[in-house]
């Protein structure tokens, strides 16, 4: 390749199953990708800018790509969701975009999932092609892009001849690039305001590739899964933190509870290493003293069924070095014991009861009044082979049993597969029952779980520290924590437009919670604050904005004329 001085690189975000780069997440392609660069050619300026950031002005973005020697797009949902933090660039975005004639002479490179595994577009589709993206791309990067980079960043080979398919052979292989590309992180837009969580990786590939793993999921194509050392995970965390990153998720793995088992390779299930946790729990925290998130993200409760005794000093360990209101995400997928048989899935239903009952004994504890240290996530998939009208009955009974037994999931996901380039579920249609059923299903778990779950994760008077404004919508402030699967907080404004650092729960939606500042001023509050506390109503919030002096908590329980409860008392603060 030509002298390159000039990359434009674009982060249109990515989310697989293993990998979440939506903000306020960064993913660890844009960081691999300059760190590749960067290590290959060290005076190349990389300009790195979000979909998000493109959006403002296209004409702007493709003005200032005109000027640049080669343009990467990292981009790919492969699994389907909704975002808050931003807006995942779409095919035919991409399409427009790098199809303009300013264009026409500057290389341009696709990497990431759609490129590895094509483009999905919605859950219950097949995904597209990743052909279908090119032109405008003329080199889609089906390989690891680090590994790519560095070849085509080598004058002997040159971007003409690169093996597009080329991916990295071990773990030791990208530690270059993941301290030396940490630097990329300065130019997100979260960074200045420290709105930002970094995801992690500590292993590629699932053991479970030794029978194939589940049918829909890429992650056993890449073989014996790869582990990265403990010290190399910690040497990335501290560059990151170095640079004055504060938040971090161990996301980018199957299974964290089996990171640095040493029988993955030789078992489907292998025996966590509680050691290899302490010892990675306890160095990141030695080298990042002061971070404010230090979360998980998949946990395989198939391993947590078998292998009870090491999960829970697993879990103990990470409790002991982690950021409270962390979520061990579950891939459960479907109880129909039809659906699990055909789609090789981790295990029955009561195996999935029972790695949710194994992770609430340990970590459903809470400090005060904040939110529980360690919960389960629970992931449903619909779309799989062998699913019909009575997967529907399983998975609305599991659910039941699990509220009934009293036990607490912090989050149910209920989404339609993506039928993948690379898994089983290419050449199927993915449809088993309608649309329509689909959706009133997903409805019932939001209005007979979701809402009683949430009462149990965030009981009234539960501390939300450190939020983040994340929309406005009328008279009410959407805030959220920064760590993983905030719960979404609508806050009605107050007589100041401030956004306070801590709320407290007043209130509950199936899928949000209804809050007020922490500590909450009743001279400061505004009517529709009063309003929002339940029981108060429209007369007693007029009333009691109507009094003048309000010093006490006598002074509000005599203005309302009603008790408190405990949880609003031990909220209030009064100014002198
Ligand atoms: S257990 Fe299944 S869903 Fe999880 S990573 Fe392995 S193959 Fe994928």
């Amino acid at each position: 390749m030509n002298q390159v001085e000039n990359v434009g690189l674009i982060d249109g975000y990515v989310d697989e199953p293993t990998v979440l780069g939506v903000p306020p997440y960064v993913s660890i392609y844009p960081r691999y990708v300059a760190g590749s660069i960067w290590t290959h050619s060290p005076c190349t300026q990389i300009h790195y800018q979000t979909i998000d950031q493109i959006r403002t002005s296209f004409e702007k973005a493709q003005h200032l790509w005109s000027k640049m020697d080669l343009l990467i797009l990292i981009a790919g949902m492969i699994v389907p969701g909704k975002y808050i933090g931003g807006t995942p660039i779409s095919v035919r975005e991409a399409r427009t975009l790098f199809s303009s004639p300013l264009l026409k002479d500057i290389p341009k490179i696709l990497v990431g999932p759609w490129a590895s595994f094509g483009c999905g577009i919605q859950g219950g589709k097949l995904a597209l092609s990743s052909e279908a993206l090119a032109p405008p791309f003329d080199y889609i990067i089906k390989g690891d892009p680090e590994i790519v980079l560095a070849q085509a960043f080598d004058p002997s080979i040159g971007l003409e001849s690169v093996n597009l398919e080329l991916t990295r052979e071990s773990a030791s292989e990208i530690e270059t690039y993941t301290t030396r590309g940490a630097q990329i992180v300065t130019q997100y837009p979260g960074f200045s305001n420290k709105h930002i969580i970094c995801e992690i990786e500590t292993y590629r590939g699932c053991p479970r590739f030794l029978t194939g793993g589940c049918s829909f999921c890429v992650e056993p194509s890449y073989g014996i899964p790869q582990q990265r050392t403990v010290n190399a995970i910690v040497s990335e965390i501290e560059s990151l933190y170095n640079l004055g990153v504060r938040a971090f998720r161990l996301g980018h793995q199957a299974d964290l509870f089996t990171y640095g088992s040493q029988e993955i390779g030789e078992y489907e299930f292998p025996t966590p290493n509680v050691d290899a946790i302490e010892n990675l729990f306890s160095k990141i925290r030695k080298v990042a003293p002061d971070l404010d998130v230090l979360h998980i993200d998949n946990v395989n409760p198939g391993t947590i069924a078998r292998h009870p005794e090491e999960s829970k000093k697993v879990a103990k360990s990470i409790m002991k070095y982690h950021t409270p209101g962390d979520v061990a995400a579950f891939g459960v997928e479907s109880a129909d014991p039809e659906v699990i048989r055909r789609n090789n899935l981790k295990g029955d239903a009561e195996e999935m009861i029972e790695a949710v009952r194994i992770l609430n004994a340990v970590g459903g504890k809470r400090e005060l009044r904040g939110l529980p240290h360690l919960l389960p996530g629970i992931n449903l998939l619909y779309g799989l082979p062998g699913e019909s009208k009575k997967t529907l009955e399983h998975n609305m009974n599991f659910l039941k049993q699990i509220l009934d037994e009293g036990l607490i999931v912090r989050r149910i996901n209920v989404r339609q597969v993506i039928g993948l380039q690379g898994t089983s579920l290419e050449h199927s249609s993915g449809k088993r029952i309608k649309r329509n059923q689909f959706f009133k299903h997903r409805q019932e778990i939001r209005d007979r779980i979701d809402i009683e779950m949430i009462k149990r994760v965030a009981p009234p008077g539960t501390i939300i520290q450190s939020v983040f404004l994340d929309a406005e919508d009328g008279n009410h402030h959407l805030l959220r924590q920064l760590g993983t699967y905030p719960l979404l907080c609508h806050m009605t404004k107050g007589s100041d437009e401030r956004i306070p650092k801590d709320v407290f729960v007043v209130d509950h939606g199936p899928r949000s919670l209804t809050v007020l500042p922490f500590p909450f001023r009743p001279q400061k509050a505004s009517l529709s604050q009063w309003k929002a506390i339940p029981g108060i109503g429209s007369k007693r919030a007029t009333r009691i904005k109507a009094t003048e002096s309000l010093k006490s908590a006598k002074d509000i329980t005599d203005a309302l004329d009603m008790e408190l409860p405990e949880w609003i008392l031990n909220s209030l603060s009064f100014d002198k």
